[in-house]
């Protein structure tokens, strides 16, 4: 049995065949699956697909680079949603600095995209007005006040961090004790997976493990203790060889254990055994 630990089955991309979705991950051996919110409004789909379907449970938050876009308060309703027992994690929350402004204003596409993120401002404006500064603290308060929600809801959290390693930490580190974190999508180094599994976090792995270019990621996945991490998807994104470019669906966790077992020189078994049980103690389906 598998735990895929991170899927956004709210995206558009599966609304087509949503039940052979289903049906395929079950056929793998991928018995539950973790839908995680982005934003508010897709935090309560993830609740309403996982008080639909008993195997589909929901993490509920709104990811950094939504932070601009975001209602003021984000928590209230997140609180309200919190409440139902298919909750099952706070998250994804974090900070990502992939695409501050500075480095945006440098590409008029995503000048772009981001004027429309802030209706009624010309690209000068935006420039002029919205620097990193103000960017990054944006993110930062967003993913403290729901580190505070999940300590309130006694709830651990999904952590999506890019290109933030040591501002992500710094946030984190007075919530040590309190709750658990897992930093998904894991593509940092084995000094940083060991510096985060000390804290008690843990991290998670996703189809780069099966990549021709994921060889660094795929020796922290074979190195780093059993029990300490999960297997994900990120579906639709991610998806693991051989379908590597097309849409990634939950089935394919399989595959992202396959490659995890193989570096390691373990069975299947072994693997799914071990990142099912930290996915249950993390996530305590049955609340
Ligand atoms: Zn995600």
């Amino acid at each position: 049995m598998l735990i895929e630990t991170h899927a956004h089955l709210d995206y558009p991309d599966f609304a087509q065949d949503f039940d052979d979705v289903l049906r395929r991950a079950t056929e793998a051996g991928v018995r539950r699956i973790v839908t995680i919110g982005t934003s508010v409004e897709s935090s309560r789909r993830a609740v309403d697909f996982a008080e639909k379907y008993p195997n589909i449970f929901a993490v509920i938050g709104v990811h950094p680079t939504y932070a601009a876009e975001a209602e003021e308060d984000v928590i209230t309703p997140l609180r309200e949603l919190g409440k139902n027992p298919r909750v099952v994690g706070l998250g994804e929350a974090g900070l990502d600095y992939h695409h501050l402004p500075s480095v945006a204003a440098a590409k008029e596409k995503k000048v772009q995209v981001f004027a429309r993120a802030l209706q009624g401002e010309t690209e000068e404006e935006i420039e002029a007005s919205i620097h990193d500064g103000a960017y990054k603290s944006r993110q930062a308060s967003l993913f403290q006040q729901q580190l505070d929600l999940a300590v309130e809801l006694g709830l651990n959290v999904v952590i999506h961090q890019r290109d933030a390693w040591e501002d992500t930490l710094a946030v984190m580190r007075p919530y040590t004790d309190k709750l658990r974190g897992v930093f998904h999508c894991f593509g940092g180094t084995l000094e940083q997976a060991n510096e985060v599994l000390d804290l008690d976090h843990l991290v998670s792995f996703t189809g780069i493990v099966t990549f021709k270019n994921g060889a660094a990621v795929r020796e922290v996945a074979a190195r780093i203790p059993l029990w300490k991490f999960m297997v994900e998807t990120d579906c639709p994104y991610l998806a693991p060889v051989p379908f590597r470019g097309k849409r990634c669906e939950p089935a394919h966790t399989r595959l992202v254990a396959e490659a995890i077992a193989a570096a390691r020189g373990v069975s299947l078994q072994e693997v799914a055994e071990a990142t099912t049980e930290a996915a249950e103690k993390f996530f305590r389906f049955q609340r």
